[in-house]
């Protein structure tokens, strides 16, 4: 017997999520892996995908190399590009793309010549103002970039500060300023990540790179598109109660004291905290399945355990009863990040390291 704390990653969920992605957009689409698949395990998902995917994107080169070492020979584009010049070196041998997003690393692309072309994903800051090139010098760059001995192809790129909003014109306004700068290069281009992909056709324009959609998570924090009732859920997050106790009305829970029972009442622990990456902000009322049955967690999430309330399962529960944290179909990760006020993102890629992740 050990703690019963794991993730159970469905892999042909992804793989059905990456297909929607495909089907909705009928572009080429680069599965966003990055931060070890946003908590699912790179390697795991990239061989799940190997024979579907067009192509990979991660951050940096460390995760790209790790893709190399298990056999994954599919383009793989860095997000960030390169941090150093000796980056390059390794980026020409294993034919990385690389995103180019500064003059720096421009400058540095175009300096010395490397051992053969690579693909160069040149990024246009359209208005979120944190990676990109502004339009003044992107058109300079792209001129330069296409006709250097280091470049196969430019692929002109783009990212969106907003479209998890369905009504926010921002979207509409990057887009334009992308169009107005990149459709006289007749170049490919890339815009889409997974809210675009789910809600806005009119990004749908060439390569694409969805991420959290890959995942079942959706993007959005309002008004969903009908394309996100297609998405399957990829991680459960569960454990199981490891105390059940009756506490009288007036007793508190957990450090602080935080929570009071109003009544004479059951409650569980579950063993599972924000040392797992439970998120410690969760407040009280966030809901767990216990037995499948939605029960609020109550008091403070402790580092290896957390408490519920047990009076919706009423006496039909036992101890080493399963508890979900999310997923499971019926608890959307986005829905439990919202009650600790952060994104689904954020709630997978905090699952630490002494979480067990099996797959089925
Ligand atoms: N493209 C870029 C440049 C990104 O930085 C990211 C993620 O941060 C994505 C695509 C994927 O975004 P999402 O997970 O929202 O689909």
């Amino acid at each position: 017997m050990s703690r019963p704390t794991k993730a159970v990653v469905n892999l042909s969920a992804i793989r059905h999520n990456y297909q929607l992605a495909k089907q909705l957009t009928k572009q080429p689409a680069l599965a966003v892996i990055k931060a070890d698949a946003y908590g699912h395990g790179a390697t795991a998902v990239a061989l799940a995908l190997q024979d579907i995917a067009d192509g990979f994107a991660v951050a940096c080169i460390e995760e790209a190399l790790q893709l190399r070492r298990v056999g994954i020979s599919q383009p793989v584009l860095l997000l960030e590009g390169f941090f150093t010049q000796d980056e390059l070196a390794v980026i020409a041998e294993q034919q990385f793309a690389c995103v180019v997003h500064n003059q720096w690393q421009l400058q540095a692309l175009l300096a010395e010549p490397l051992s053969k072309p690579i693909n160069v994903w040149l990024k246009f800051d359209s208005g979120m103002h944190r990676l990109g090139l502004s339009a003044n010098d992107y058109l300079t760059a792209y001129q330069q970039l296409l006709h250097s001995p280091n470049v196969q192809q430019v692929i002109c790129m783009t990212h969106l500060a907003s479209a998890d909003e369905l009504t926010d014109p921002m979207t509409h306004d990057q887009l334009a300023r992308f169009k107005q700068l990149v459709q006289p290069l007749n170049a490919s281009v890339s815009v889409a990540n997974s809210a675009a992909v789910l809600g806005w056709p009119e990004t749908y324009l060439g390569w694409v790179r969805p991420g959290i959609m890959l995942y079942g998570a959706s993007p959005f924090v309002k008004k969903q598109p009908d394309s996100a009732t297609a998405l399957q859920t990829a991680m459960t997050l569960q454990s199981s109660l490891i105390a059940i106790k009756t506490i009288k009305k007036g007793d508190t829970v957990g450090y602080g004291a935080t929570y009071q029972a109003p009544e004479t009442m059951y409650m569980g622990v579950v063993a599972i905290g924000y040392g797992d990456g439970y998120p410690r902000h969760a407040r009280s009322g966030t809901p767990l399945l216990v037995n499948g049955v939605r029960c609020p967690l109550i008091g403070r999430v402790s580092m290896d355990m957390l408490a519920v309330d047990l009076r919706p399962v009423a006496t039909n529960v036992q101890l080493n009863d399963p508890v979900v944290l999310w997923g499971g179909g019926e608890l959307p990760a986005h829905e439990v990040a919202e009650w600790a006020d952060t994104i689904a993102y954020e709630l997978f890629t905090g699952i630490t390291r002494r979480i067990k992740v099996e797959y089925m």
